[in-house]
């Protein structure tokens, strides 16, 4: 299979890094508790200020439209910023994020943004892109429920804690508690692309398109910056045929 990332990759950096990095990298993190909203709105002009500079038709050629290379479900978590980390620009990702990344039939926010993004912007490619050090991993980990909305949202990634607990047995009372964590949000990022493509949406994308969208499920590591592949297109393309076969 031709993966494409790579090729993906080099584009955007070429376009869009050196204006995102000069803005990101202008604030040293001290100041984040101290940052007021009229702080925010200064950075704002200064961003804004500093795009102009180095392409000055950087935001013109926004106006005409957006066609985004993927689409991105993720964490709400403020250090994994899919654009960021995947070196893009605006335009260049369609994103939803919640708690955990989590892809629930009875969502109708996410199902919205799927459907724009498969029918309209007919993206050709989603990730569902979870990370380690979840704090929404952790909780749906916890022996204690979390109570209240996010203990209910939770409880769809509490099905990957048994599925691991399931596999590793014995082992998980041996094991640190952060690889055991690293296991969840793995296996929840599994469960999370199974849900994705159990999706109406999606069957009925394949049905006229078999090769599109392709799913994905990543991890992105927030300690080194980089995005471990735990499923692509190709390999879960080849599961749902199986399973196909088997009815
Ligand atoms: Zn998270």
């Amino acid at each position: 299979m031709d993966f494409p990332y790579g090729k993906f990759m080099l584009q955007t950096i070429d376009r869009c890094a050196a204006p995102l990095a000069q803005a990101c990298s202008s604030t040293p993190s001290s100041d984040r508790n101290t940052m007021s909203v009229n702080d925010l709105l200064q950075r704002n002009r200064e961003w804004a200020e500093a795009q102009l500079k180095v392409d000055p038709e950087y935001f013109s050629r926004h106006v005409e439209g957006q066609k985004p290379r993927l689409l991105w479900i993720g964490c709400s978590d403020s250090r994994v910023a899919a654009e960021q980390l995947l070196n893009c620009g605006p335009g260049e990702v369609f994103i939803h994020r919640n708690v955990a990344n989590v892809v629930a039939y009875n969502d109708i926010n996410i199902a919205a943004v799927i459907q724009y993004a498969v029918e309209v912007l007919k993206v050709p490619d989603i990730v569902i892109c979870g990370h380690y050090e979840c704090g929404g991993v952790k909780a749906a980990c916890a022996k204690e429920v979390t109570t209240g909305y996010i203990g209910d949202w939770l409880m769809i990634t509490g099905w990957a804690k048994r599925w691991v607990d399931d596999r590793l047995g014995w082992r998980k009372d041996r094991m640190p508690k952060d690889e055991y964590y690293r296991h969840v949000v793995e296996e929840n990022v599994l469960l999370q692309v199974k849900h994705l493509s159990h999706l109406s949406m999606i069957r009925e994308a394949w049905k006229r398109d078999p090769s599109s969208p392709r799913l994905h499920g990543w991890v992105y590591d927030i300690s080194t910056g980089l995005i471990k592949v735990v499923m692509d297109g190709m390999e879960f393309e080849n599961e749902v045929k199986e399973e196909e076969s088997k009815h």
